[in-house]
Protein backbone atom coordinates (compact mmCIF):
# COMPACT_ATOMS: atom_id res chain seq x y z
CA UNK A 1 0.00 0.00 0.00
CA UNK A 2 2.99 2.54 1.11
CA UNK A 3 4.98 1.47 -2.69
CA UNK A 4 1.43 2.21 -4.31
CA UNK A 5 0.93 5.55 -2.53
CA UNK A 6 4.35 6.47 -3.39
CA UNK A 7 4.63 5.43 -7.08
CA UNK A 8 1.59 7.47 -7.65
CA UNK A 9 1.81 11.03 -6.18
CA UNK A 10 -1.87 11.79 -7.14
CA UNK A 11 -3.46 9.33 -5.10
CA UNK A 12 -4.12 10.87 -1.45
CA UNK A 13 -3.16 8.27 1.14
CA UNK A 14 -5.30 8.13 3.74
CA UNK A 15 -3.55 4.96 5.02
CA UNK A 16 0.20 5.77 5.92
CA UNK A 17 0.47 5.84 9.70
CA UNK A 18 3.51 8.05 9.16
CA UNK A 19 3.33 11.15 11.23
CA UNK A 20 2.54 14.74 10.34
CA UNK A 21 6.14 15.94 8.52
CA UNK A 22 5.53 19.50 8.71
CA UNK A 23 5.99 19.33 12.51
CA UNK A 24 8.99 17.13 12.70
CA UNK A 25 11.13 18.89 15.57
CA UNK A 26 13.79 20.13 12.83
CA UNK A 27 14.73 23.25 15.27
CA UNK A 28 14.91 21.75 18.72
CA UNK A 29 17.05 18.37 17.02
CA UNK A 30 19.66 21.02 15.43
CA UNK A 31 19.52 22.66 18.87
CA UNK A 32 20.28 19.47 20.57
CA UNK A 33 22.89 18.01 17.95
CA UNK A 34 24.48 21.39 18.31
CA UNK A 35 24.46 21.73 22.36
CA UNK A 36 25.74 17.76 22.41
CA UNK A 37 28.58 18.05 20.04
CA UNK A 38 29.50 21.35 21.40
CA UNK A 39 30.59 19.53 24.46
CA UNK A 40 33.65 17.54 23.33
CA UNK A 41 33.17 14.80 26.15
CA UNK A 42 29.81 14.40 25.45
CA UNK A 43 30.00 14.09 21.71
CA UNK A 44 32.55 11.57 21.97
CA UNK A 45 30.26 9.55 24.66
CA UNK A 46 27.35 10.03 21.76
CA UNK A 47 29.82 8.75 18.73
CA UNK A 48 31.40 5.49 21.13
CA UNK A 49 29.62 2.16 21.41
CA UNK A 50 26.42 2.44 24.05
CA UNK A 51 25.23 -1.02 26.22
CA UNK A 52 22.30 -3.20 25.28
CA UNK A 53 19.97 -1.63 27.89
CA UNK A 54 21.08 1.88 26.58
CA UNK A 55 22.04 5.30 27.74
CA UNK A 56 22.04 5.36 31.34
CA UNK A 57 21.33 9.41 31.28
CA UNK A 58 18.31 9.00 29.42
CA UNK A 59 17.11 5.81 30.96
CA UNK A 60 17.27 8.13 34.20
CA UNK A 61 15.61 11.19 32.43
CA UNK A 62 13.00 8.91 31.26
CA UNK A 63 12.43 7.62 35.06
CA UNK A 64 11.52 10.97 35.89
CA UNK A 65 9.18 10.68 32.83
CA UNK A 66 7.46 8.03 33.75
CA UNK A 67 6.96 9.61 37.12
CA UNK A 68 5.45 12.45 35.89
CA UNK A 69 3.24 10.62 33.77
CA UNK A 70 1.76 8.28 36.56
CA UNK A 71 1.83 11.67 38.65
CA UNK A 72 4.06 10.32 41.66
CA UNK A 73 7.97 10.61 42.39
CA UNK A 74 10.35 8.65 41.15
CA UNK A 75 10.92 6.99 44.13
CA UNK A 76 6.87 5.30 43.89
CA UNK A 77 7.62 4.00 40.46
CA UNK A 78 8.73 0.50 42.30
CA UNK A 79 11.16 -0.46 39.57
CA UNK A 80 15.29 0.29 38.96
CA UNK A 81 16.73 1.58 36.26
CA UNK A 82 17.54 -1.69 35.33
CA UNK A 83 14.24 -2.87 34.12
CA UNK A 84 14.38 0.26 32.09
CA UNK A 85 15.49 -0.91 28.56
CA UNK A 86 15.99 1.32 25.44
CA UNK A 87 14.94 -0.15 22.30
CA UNK A 88 14.92 1.00 18.50
CA UNK A 89 11.35 2.14 18.31
CA UNK A 90 8.55 0.12 20.36
CA UNK A 91 8.82 -2.30 17.59
CA UNK A 92 11.98 -3.81 18.50
CA UNK A 93 10.72 -4.25 22.03
CA UNK A 94 7.64 -5.97 21.02
CA UNK A 95 9.00 -8.35 18.78
CA UNK A 96 11.81 -9.09 21.42
CA UNK A 97 9.31 -9.96 23.51
CA UNK A 98 7.48 -12.13 21.38
CA UNK A 99 10.34 -14.32 20.41
CA UNK A 100 11.44 -14.50 24.24
CA UNK A 101 7.58 -15.34 25.97
CA UNK A 102 6.31 -16.79 22.97
CA UNK A 103 6.76 -20.71 21.15
CA UNK A 104 4.90 -21.39 18.16
CA UNK A 105 1.30 -22.59 18.83
CA UNK A 106 1.61 -20.26 22.04
CA UNK A 107 -1.72 -18.08 22.64
CA UNK A 108 -1.68 -13.83 22.34
CA UNK A 109 -4.54 -12.31 23.28
CA UNK A 110 -5.16 -8.85 21.22
CA UNK A 111 -7.69 -6.76 20.86
CA UNK A 112 -10.64 -7.23 17.66
CA UNK A 113 -9.14 -5.14 16.06
CA UNK A 114 -5.32 -4.63 16.51
CA UNK A 115 -2.36 -3.29 15.67
CA UNK A 116 -1.66 -5.42 12.42
CA UNK A 117 1.79 -5.01 11.71
CA UNK A 118 2.23 -6.71 15.77
CA UNK A 119 -0.71 -9.40 14.41
CA UNK A 120 2.25 -9.86 11.47
CA UNK A 121 5.55 -10.00 14.36
CA UNK A 122 3.18 -13.21 15.81
CA UNK A 123 2.36 -14.93 12.83
CA UNK A 124 5.85 -14.53 12.15
CA UNK A 125 6.26 -16.63 15.67
CA UNK A 126 4.06 -18.92 14.77
CA UNK A 127 1.99 -17.86 17.69
CA UNK A 128 -1.58 -17.52 17.27
CA UNK A 129 -3.62 -14.33 17.60
CA UNK A 130 -7.17 -15.03 19.62
CA UNK A 131 -9.12 -11.85 18.80
CA UNK A 132 -11.11 -10.43 21.67
CA UNK A 133 -14.03 -8.32 21.08
CA UNK A 134 -13.76 -4.72 21.86
CA UNK A 135 -15.85 -1.42 22.02
CA UNK A 136 -15.94 2.44 22.96
CA UNK A 137 -14.24 1.06 25.78
CA UNK A 138 -11.60 -0.98 24.65
CA UNK A 139 -10.84 -4.79 25.02
CA UNK A 140 -14.27 -6.28 26.34
CA UNK A 141 -13.58 -7.51 29.95
CA UNK A 142 -16.41 -9.96 29.68
CA UNK A 143 -15.09 -11.25 26.44
CA UNK A 144 -12.29 -11.63 27.79
CA UNK A 145 -13.01 -13.61 30.79
CA UNK A 146 -15.51 -16.04 28.29
CA UNK A 147 -12.72 -16.38 26.19
CA UNK A 148 -9.95 -17.57 28.93
CA UNK A 149 -12.84 -19.66 30.44
CA UNK A 150 -13.04 -21.56 26.95
CA UNK A 151 -9.72 -21.84 26.95
CA UNK A 152 -9.12 -23.14 30.37
CA UNK A 153 -11.84 -25.86 29.26
CA UNK A 154 -10.29 -26.66 26.73
CA UNK A 155 -6.97 -27.25 28.40
CA UNK A 156 -5.33 -24.62 26.36
CA UNK A 157 -4.64 -22.05 29.23
CA UNK A 158 -1.01 -23.26 29.15
CA UNK A 159 -0.56 -21.86 26.05
CA UNK A 160 -1.87 -18.14 26.97
CA UNK A 161 1.41 -16.09 27.17
CA UNK A 162 0.17 -12.98 26.95
CA UNK A 163 -2.64 -10.41 26.55
CA UNK A 164 -1.76 -7.41 23.92
CA UNK A 165 -3.61 -3.98 25.12
CA UNK A 166 -2.46 -0.72 23.62
CA UNK A 167 -4.02 1.36 26.18
CA UNK A 168 -4.03 4.31 24.48
CA UNK A 169 -6.00 6.14 21.85
CA UNK A 170 -4.98 2.86 20.11
CA UNK A 171 -4.27 1.52 16.33
CA UNK A 172 -6.29 1.00 14.60
CA UNK A 173 -9.50 2.77 16.24
CA UNK A 174 -8.17 5.78 18.46
CA UNK A 175 -9.89 3.78 21.88
CA UNK A 176 -8.51 3.96 24.65
CA UNK A 177 -9.15 1.18 27.56
CA UNK A 178 -11.48 3.03 30.04
CA UNK A 179 -10.44 3.73 33.01
CA UNK A 180 -12.76 1.38 34.90
CA UNK A 181 -11.57 -1.61 33.40
CA UNK A 182 -7.70 -0.99 33.98
CA UNK A 183 -7.22 -2.27 37.29
CA UNK A 184 -9.70 -5.13 36.94
CA UNK A 185 -8.33 -6.48 33.49
CA UNK A 186 -4.96 -6.90 35.30
CA UNK A 187 -6.86 -8.78 38.49
CA UNK A 188 -8.28 -10.82 35.91
CA UNK A 189 -5.70 -11.64 33.65
CA UNK A 190 -3.58 -12.48 36.88
CA UNK A 191 -6.33 -14.95 38.15
CA UNK A 192 -6.20 -16.63 34.98
CA UNK A 193 -2.44 -16.85 35.67
CA UNK A 194 -2.32 -20.62 37.41
CA UNK A 195 -0.04 -22.49 35.07
CA UNK A 196 2.43 -19.56 34.11
CA UNK A 197 2.71 -15.78 33.69
CA UNK A 198 0.04 -14.13 32.18
CA UNK A 199 2.37 -11.19 30.94
CA UNK A 200 0.06 -8.17 29.74
CA UNK A 201 2.21 -6.19 27.13
CA UNK A 202 0.87 -2.49 27.36
CA UNK A 203 1.52 -0.48 24.21
CA UNK A 204 1.30 2.94 25.12
CA UNK A 205 2.77 4.09 21.73
CA UNK A 206 -0.15 7.29 21.57
CA UNK A 207 0.08 7.73 25.26
CA UNK A 208 1.19 11.54 24.76
CA UNK A 209 -0.67 12.58 22.05
CA UNK A 210 -4.25 13.41 23.97
CA UNK A 211 -6.71 16.28 22.59
CA UNK A 212 -9.10 15.61 25.07
CA UNK A 213 -9.71 14.36 29.15
CA UNK A 214 -7.61 13.60 31.62
CA UNK A 215 -4.55 11.94 31.31
CA UNK A 216 -5.51 7.98 32.91
CA UNK A 217 -3.42 5.69 34.72
CA UNK A 218 -1.35 2.74 32.47
CA UNK A 219 -2.49 -0.88 32.97
CA UNK A 220 1.24 -0.54 34.27
CA UNK A 221 0.98 1.32 37.25
CA UNK A 222 -2.19 -0.82 38.29
CA UNK A 223 0.15 -4.13 38.94
CA UNK A 224 1.14 -3.52 42.25
CA UNK A 225 4.32 -5.91 41.94
CA UNK A 226 4.91 -5.04 38.75
CA UNK A 227 5.13 -8.68 37.75
CA UNK A 228 2.58 -8.58 35.07
CA UNK A 229 2.80 -5.63 32.82
CA UNK A 230 5.68 -4.72 30.32
CA UNK A 231 4.90 -1.37 29.48
CA UNK A 232 6.24 -0.29 25.69
CA UNK A 233 6.49 3.24 24.88
CA UNK A 234 7.95 4.57 21.77
CA UNK A 235 9.20 8.58 20.72
CA UNK A 236 8.33 7.77 17.43
CA UNK A 237 4.44 9.84 17.54
CA UNK A 238 5.63 12.48 20.06
CA UNK A 239 8.64 13.19 18.51
CA UNK A 240 10.20 11.93 16.25
CA UNK A 241 9.96 7.96 14.48
CA UNK A 242 13.71 8.50 12.63
CA UNK A 243 15.31 8.71 16.03
CA UNK A 244 14.33 5.19 16.49
CA UNK A 245 14.03 5.69 20.45
CA UNK A 246 11.77 3.18 22.31
CA UNK A 247 11.53 2.04 25.85
CA UNK A 248 10.46 -0.62 28.25
CA UNK A 249 9.30 -1.15 31.47
CA UNK A 250 10.25 -4.61 32.47
CA UNK A 251 9.29 -6.88 34.94
CA UNK A 252 12.06 -7.95 37.17
CA UNK A 253 11.96 -11.13 35.93
CA UNK A 254 12.44 -10.52 32.34
CA UNK A 255 14.81 -8.67 32.34
CA UNK A 256 17.78 -10.84 31.70
CA UNK A 257 15.87 -12.87 28.66
CA UNK A 258 15.45 -9.51 27.06
CA UNK A 259 18.58 -7.81 27.55
CA UNK A 260 20.28 -11.48 26.21
CA UNK A 261 17.89 -11.35 23.60
CA UNK A 262 18.85 -7.99 22.28
CA UNK A 263 22.57 -8.13 22.56
CA UNK A 264 22.21 -10.99 20.49
CA UNK A 265 20.77 -8.53 17.51
CA UNK A 266 22.67 -5.34 18.56
CA UNK A 267 24.77 -4.63 21.03
CA UNK A 268 22.15 -1.61 21.92
CA UNK A 269 19.99 0.66 20.21
CA UNK A 270 22.03 3.70 18.53
CA UNK A 271 23.76 5.79 20.93
CA UNK A 272 23.73 8.69 19.69
CA UNK A 273 20.14 9.19 19.28
CA UNK A 274 19.84 7.88 22.70
CA UNK A 275 21.77 11.01 23.88
CA UNK A 276 20.35 13.41 21.67
CA UNK A 277 17.21 12.77 23.08
CA UNK A 278 18.55 12.59 26.31
CA UNK A 279 19.90 16.51 25.65
CA UNK A 280 16.38 16.96 24.37
CA UNK A 281 15.31 16.60 27.52
CA UNK A 282 17.99 18.63 29.79
CA UNK A 283 17.13 21.37 27.28
CA UNK A 284 13.53 21.64 28.12
CA UNK A 285 12.80 20.93 24.14
CA UNK A 286 10.58 17.96 24.36
CA UNK A 287 7.20 19.06 26.42
CA UNK A 288 6.86 22.64 24.37
CA UNK A 289 6.42 19.80 21.33
CA UNK A 290 4.44 17.57 22.57
CA UNK A 291 2.09 20.64 23.60
CA UNK A 292 2.49 21.80 19.52
CA UNK A 293 1.76 18.47 17.75
CA UNK A 294 -1.65 17.92 20.65
CA UNK A 295 -2.74 21.50 18.54
CA UNK A 296 -1.85 20.72 15.10
CA UNK A 297 -3.31 16.55 15.67
CA UNK A 298 -5.97 18.27 16.92
CA UNK A 299 -6.55 20.68 14.13
CA UNK A 300 -6.29 17.82 11.93
CA UNK A 301 -8.67 15.24 13.47
CA UNK A 302 -11.11 18.12 13.61
CA UNK A 303 -10.23 19.21 9.94
CA UNK A 304 -11.06 15.17 9.17
CA UNK A 305 -14.21 14.97 11.08
CA UNK A 306 -16.03 17.97 9.47
CA UNK A 307 -14.94 16.87 6.34
CA UNK A 308 -16.47 12.98 7.22
CA UNK A 309 -19.54 14.83 8.50
CA UNK A 310 -20.03 17.03 5.82
CA UNK A 311 -20.10 14.49 2.94
CA UNK A 312 -21.23 11.21 4.86
CA UNK A 313 -22.90 12.25 7.90
CA UNK A 314 -26.66 11.60 6.02
CA UNK A 315 -25.75 8.16 4.59
CA UNK A 316 -27.32 5.01 6.77
CA UNK A 317 -24.86 2.45 8.24
CA UNK A 318 -21.75 5.25 8.37
CA UNK A 319 -20.87 5.47 11.72
CA UNK A 320 -17.18 6.76 13.45
CA UNK A 321 -16.33 7.84 16.85
CA UNK A 322 -14.75 11.40 17.26
CA UNK A 323 -11.06 10.45 18.56
CA UNK A 324 -10.23 11.68 21.61
CA UNK A 325 -6.41 11.19 20.67
CA UNK A 326 -4.27 9.28 18.54
CA UNK A 327 -4.07 9.33 14.57
CA UNK A 328 -7.06 7.65 13.49
CA UNK A 329 -10.70 7.58 12.41
CA UNK A 330 -12.10 4.09 11.96
CA UNK A 331 -15.20 3.77 10.37
CA UNK A 332 -18.19 1.45 9.60
CA UNK A 333 -19.86 1.35 6.76
CA UNK A 334 -23.01 -0.81 6.28
CA UNK A 335 -22.23 -4.44 6.43
CA UNK A 336 -23.08 -5.05 2.90
CA UNK A 337 -19.84 -2.69 1.55
CA UNK A 338 -16.27 -5.00 1.96
CA UNK A 339 -13.68 -2.65 2.81
CA UNK A 340 -10.90 -5.51 1.75
CA UNK A 341 -7.66 -4.85 -0.58
CA UNK A 342 -9.48 -7.43 -3.56
CA UNK A 343 -13.22 -5.96 -3.19
CA UNK A 344 -15.14 -2.89 -5.18
CA UNK A 345 -14.89 -0.01 -2.77
CA UNK A 346 -10.78 0.08 -2.72
CA UNK A 347 -10.73 -0.69 -6.05
CA UNK A 348 -12.97 2.59 -6.86
CA UNK A 349 -11.37 4.63 -4.13
CA UNK A 350 -7.69 3.75 -5.28
CA UNK A 351 -7.82 3.33 -9.16
CA UNK A 352 -11.03 5.65 -9.89
CA UNK A 353 -10.95 8.03 -7.06
CA UNK A 354 -7.24 8.34 -6.25
CA UNK A 355 -7.89 8.15 -2.22
CA UNK A 356 -6.05 5.42 -0.03
CA UNK A 357 -6.96 3.85 3.05
CA UNK A 358 -6.41 0.69 5.42
CA UNK A 359 -8.72 -2.04 5.08
CA UNK A 360 -10.26 -3.08 8.34
CA UNK A 361 -10.06 -6.61 8.21
CA UNK A 362 -6.03 -6.52 8.51
CA UNK A 363 -6.81 -5.47 11.82
CA UNK A 364 -8.29 -8.25 13.16
CA UNK A 365 -6.52 -11.63 14.30
CA UNK A 366 -7.83 -15.23 14.71
CA UNK A 367 -9.30 -16.94 10.92
CA UNK A 368 -10.42 -15.10 8.44
CA UNK A 369 -14.11 -16.07 7.83
CA UNK A 370 -14.80 -13.94 10.94
CA UNK A 371 -13.32 -10.94 10.34
CA UNK A 372 -15.62 -8.27 9.93
CA UNK A 373 -15.31 -6.53 6.67
CA UNK A 374 -16.77 -3.70 6.53
CA UNK A 375 -14.54 -1.12 8.33
CA UNK A 376 -11.53 0.71 7.12
CA UNK A 377 -8.59 3.03 9.10
CA UNK A 378 -8.38 6.54 8.02
CA UNK A 379 -5.25 8.48 9.28
CA UNK A 380 -5.14 11.98 9.74
CA UNK A 381 -1.60 11.93 10.31
CA UNK A 382 0.13 12.61 7.38
CA UNK A 383 -1.88 15.05 5.13
CA UNK A 384 -2.40 18.48 5.37
CA UNK A 385 -5.50 19.93 6.00
CA UNK A 386 -6.24 20.35 2.15
CA UNK A 387 -5.29 16.87 1.33
CA UNK A 388 -7.76 15.52 4.45
CA UNK A 389 -10.63 17.59 2.78
CA UNK A 390 -10.23 16.07 -0.59
CA UNK A 391 -9.30 12.66 0.23
CA UNK A 392 -12.43 12.21 2.70
CA UNK A 393 -14.59 14.01 -0.43
CA UNK A 394 -13.19 11.61 -2.80
CA UNK A 395 -13.35 8.32 0.09
CA UNK A 396 -17.34 9.69 0.08
CA UNK A 397 -17.70 9.23 -3.88
CA UNK A 398 -16.35 5.79 -3.86
CA UNK A 399 -18.40 4.95 -1.28
CA UNK A 400 -21.31 6.58 -2.31
CA UNK A 401 -20.98 4.24 -5.70
CA UNK A 402 -20.42 1.47 -4.22
CA UNK A 403 -23.46 1.75 -2.34
N1 LIG B 1 2.65 0.28 18.52
C1 LIG B 1 1.71 0.88 17.82
C2 LIG B 1 0.30 0.73 18.27
C3 LIG B 1 2.02 1.61 16.66
O1 LIG B 1 1.03 2.18 15.97
C4 LIG B 1 3.37 1.70 16.26
C5 LIG B 1 3.77 2.47 15.02
N2 LIG B 1 2.90 2.52 14.01
C6 LIG B 1 4.33 1.04 17.03
C7 LIG B 1 3.95 0.36 18.15
C8 LIG B 1 5.79 0.99 16.67
O2 LIG B 1 6.33 2.22 16.54
P1 LIG B 1 7.90 2.49 16.75
O3 LIG B 1 8.64 1.22 16.51
O4 LIG B 1 8.22 3.55 15.76
O5 LIG B 1 8.04 2.93 18.16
Amino acid sequence: MMQQAVENPDVISLAAGLVDSESLPVEPTRRAVETLLGDPRRGQAALQYGTTAGSERLRDALLEYLARLEGVAVNQLGITRGQLVLTSGSQQLLSILGEVLLDPGDICLVGGPSYFVFLGTLEGLGARAVSISSDHGGMRLDALEETLEALRKKGDLPRVKMVYVVSYFDNPCSVSLEESRRAKLVELVERYSTHQRIHIIEDAAYRELRYEGDELPSLWSLDPERQTVVLAQTFSKCFSPGLRVGFGVLPAELVDAVSDRKGNEDFGSPNFNQHLLSTVFEEGLFEPHVDLLREIYRTKRDCLVAAASESLGDVDGVEWAVPQGGLYLWMSLPTMVETGLTGELFRRSVHDEGVMFVPGDLCYGGPVESRPRHQMRLSFGVQPLDGLREGMARLARAIEAVL
